[in-house]
């Protein structure tokens, strides 16, 4: 579903990706952890064409992102195409960014309605089925501001799922929530995972990537330190940086 050969991104003279290789496979739930700063973002933000890669190849879906290839030459994507592709890959950030002045209903029936064409009557029935899915069932008429984060967070995975994505995104979304929210949240996006839902995840949660990853990787410095199962990389990391990492985190 995802894969990327030598990904490179700078920005100016910072070198931030220096050569990211790996591979997500349909139905895979991969955990990228790392210290602040390494590029964990960044690629995630590759991945949904929110930058631009400057070498290597990256690919969703066995399509190159940003470029068309014909022949054996390479287009670059109009906007409108971008955005056509940007419609299938669903992401959750750290900060919801929910429309505060839209009802938890109507922020997910938004994007159906506005961008697939959906009838109102269909996208409602879809996001009343998404509401219940997360856990909020009762809550469709209330506003942003009458949930808590975590609630608003599960809002927000559900208006990511109301444009049936094949693939999730997911930066850190639970790092700007009160400890006591952050479980409700992760065990909608464990549902999600076992539903089978392609799944790539920035997180510092341990005991989710732990538990519900397939893959973790180590990010530090731009480049990928290490990668494998989770039993591997958290359990007996064998590079120095991850140990070090892991003793800050554990
Ligand atoms: P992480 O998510 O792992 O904390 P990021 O991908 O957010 O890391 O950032 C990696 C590096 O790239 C940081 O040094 C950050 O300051 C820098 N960076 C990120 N986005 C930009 C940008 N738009 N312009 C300049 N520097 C950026
Ligand atoms: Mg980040």
């Amino acid at each position: 579903m995802v894969k990327a050969e030598g990904v490179c991104k700078r920005f100016g003279p910072l070198e931030v990706l220096k050569g990211i290789d790996l591979e997500v496979q349909p139905g895979e739930v991969m955990c990228i952890i790392g210290p602040s700063g390494s590029g964990k973002s960044t690629f995630l933000r590759c991945i949904n064409h929110l930058e631009k890669v400057d070498a290597g190849r990256l690919s969703v879906d066995g399509e190159l992102v940003g470029y068309q290839q014909k022949g054996d030459k390479l287009y670059e994507l109009k906007e409108d195409e971008v955005a056509r592709k940007r419609r299938e890959i669903g992401m959750v950030f750290q900060r919801f960014n929910l429309f505060p002045h839209m009802t938890a209903l109507e922020n997910i029936m938004e994007a159906p309605v506005q961008v697939k064409g959906s009838t109102k009557a269909a996208a409602r029935e879809f996001g009343t089925a998404l509401l219940h899915r997360v856990g909020l069932a009762e809550k469709e008429k209330n506003y942003p501001r009458q949930l808590s984060g975590g609630q608003q967070q599960r809002v927000a995975i559900a208006r990511a799922l109301a444009m049936s994505p094949k693939l999730m995104l997911f930066d850190e979304p639970t790092s700007a929530l009160d400890p006591e929210l952050v479980g409700d949240v992760l065990g909608v996006m464990r549902e999600l995972a076992e539903e089978g839902m392609t799944m790539v995840v920035v997180t510092h949660e341990m005991e989710f990537a732990r538990e519900v990853a397939d893959s973790v990787v180590f990010m530090d410095g731009g480049v990928v330190v290490e990668a494998g199962s989770p039993d591997d990389v958290i359990r007996s990391p064998k590079h120095e940086r991850t140990k070090a990492f892991l003793s800050r985190v554990l």
